[in-house]
């Protein structure tokens, strides 16, 4: 039975991109016979507000997207998160971090001072605190994985490979060792001070929990799914289907911003526009 989703964090408006991601999601469920179901990812307490919820909720019933109520959102599943961190560390695959970006900014430069290597989650972390052991973490600390660690403690990491139906040209993707070690890099699984999963732990253990066959999302998203193949592969969790589709830009060609209001659902509303307006603007 295919089950998709659509994943939005309540930092700002949803715009024409979340609409896309959301309709292509719900349609796909639709015309299998399957289900759609909503995930608030709202573990960024920094930035996440009630009243974007709110508005995700109003703007989604609005375009016509249903889904089993309620929402599932990660703020109410934090334990489960921890677990997982739990699993990782007694494994010795993660590490307490407690650079912040300038740190790590500085280390990453030295010593000739050169621009430092960027991969999906931005600069690649130079190390810093790799030797620190997991039983030695403070409070405020981050959790990084040691992806090298990582990767080494797989059998059969060759084996590692997803389905990507959204793609130019649709097919298996293998996972790139080398590329995670070198140009991803530890990534961070718990945020420093505050200690909650990060996206990519917590996205992971939510697209099993909620036993998601098809995981639908913008091409944006396409470097981080080895990140999480191989976190399915060290937690015992299946690995679903993905289907990156193509990402709505602006006249200029630029992927549509929260901050670009624009573009904003509610604005589109305001203006007095239909929700068949919006699928015909996404050509849905
Ligand atoms: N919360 C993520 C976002 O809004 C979801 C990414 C995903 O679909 O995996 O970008």
């Amino acid at each position: 039975m295919v089950r998709t989703r659509f994943a939005p964090s309540p930092t700002g408006p949803l715009h024409l991109g979340h609409a896309y991601s959301a309709l292509t999601a719900f349609d796909f469920a639709q015309t299998a016979g399957g289900t759609f179901l909503l995930r608030i990812e709202d573990t960024d307490f920094a930035r996440c507000k009630p009243e974007w919820e709110t508005q995700i909720y109003d703007d989604l019933h609005w375009l016509g997207v249903t889904w089993p109520a309620p929402a599932r959102r990660q703020s109410d599943h934090l334990g489960s998160y921890d677990v997982a961190l739990d699993q990782l560390g007694a494994a010795e695959l993660l590490y307490p971090c407690a650079c912040n970006r300038s740190d790590i900014r500085a280390a990453a430069s030295a010593p000739q001072g050169e621009t430092p290597l960027t991969g999906p989650d931005g600069i690649v972390y130079p190390g810093t605190c790799r030797h620190r052991a997991f039983r030695d973490r403070r409070p405020g600390d981050a959790l990084r994985l040691n992806m090298a660690k990582a990767i080494a403690s797989i059998a059969d990491v060759g084996s590692l490979n997803w389905t990507d139906i959204g793609a130019m040209v649709p097919g298996t993707v293998h996972l790139a060792p080398d590329t995670l070690i070198n140009t991803v890099g530890d990534v961070v699984l718990a945020r420093r001070l505050v200690g909650t999963a990060a996206y990519h732990l917590a996205v992971t253990l939510d697209d099993a929990a909620q036993s998601i066959t098809h995981v639908v999302r913008g091409a944006d998203l396409i470097e981080v799914t080895q990140i999480h193949v191989l976190l399915q592969a060290l937690l015992g969790l299946p690995t679903p289907i993905y289907l990156h589709h193509r990402l709505i830009t602006d006249e200029a060609g630029k992927r549509l911003a929260k901050r670009d209001d624009a573009r904003a659902l509610h604005t589109y509303r305001d203006q007095g526009l239909e929700p068949s307006q919006i699928r015909g603007l996404l050509a849905l």
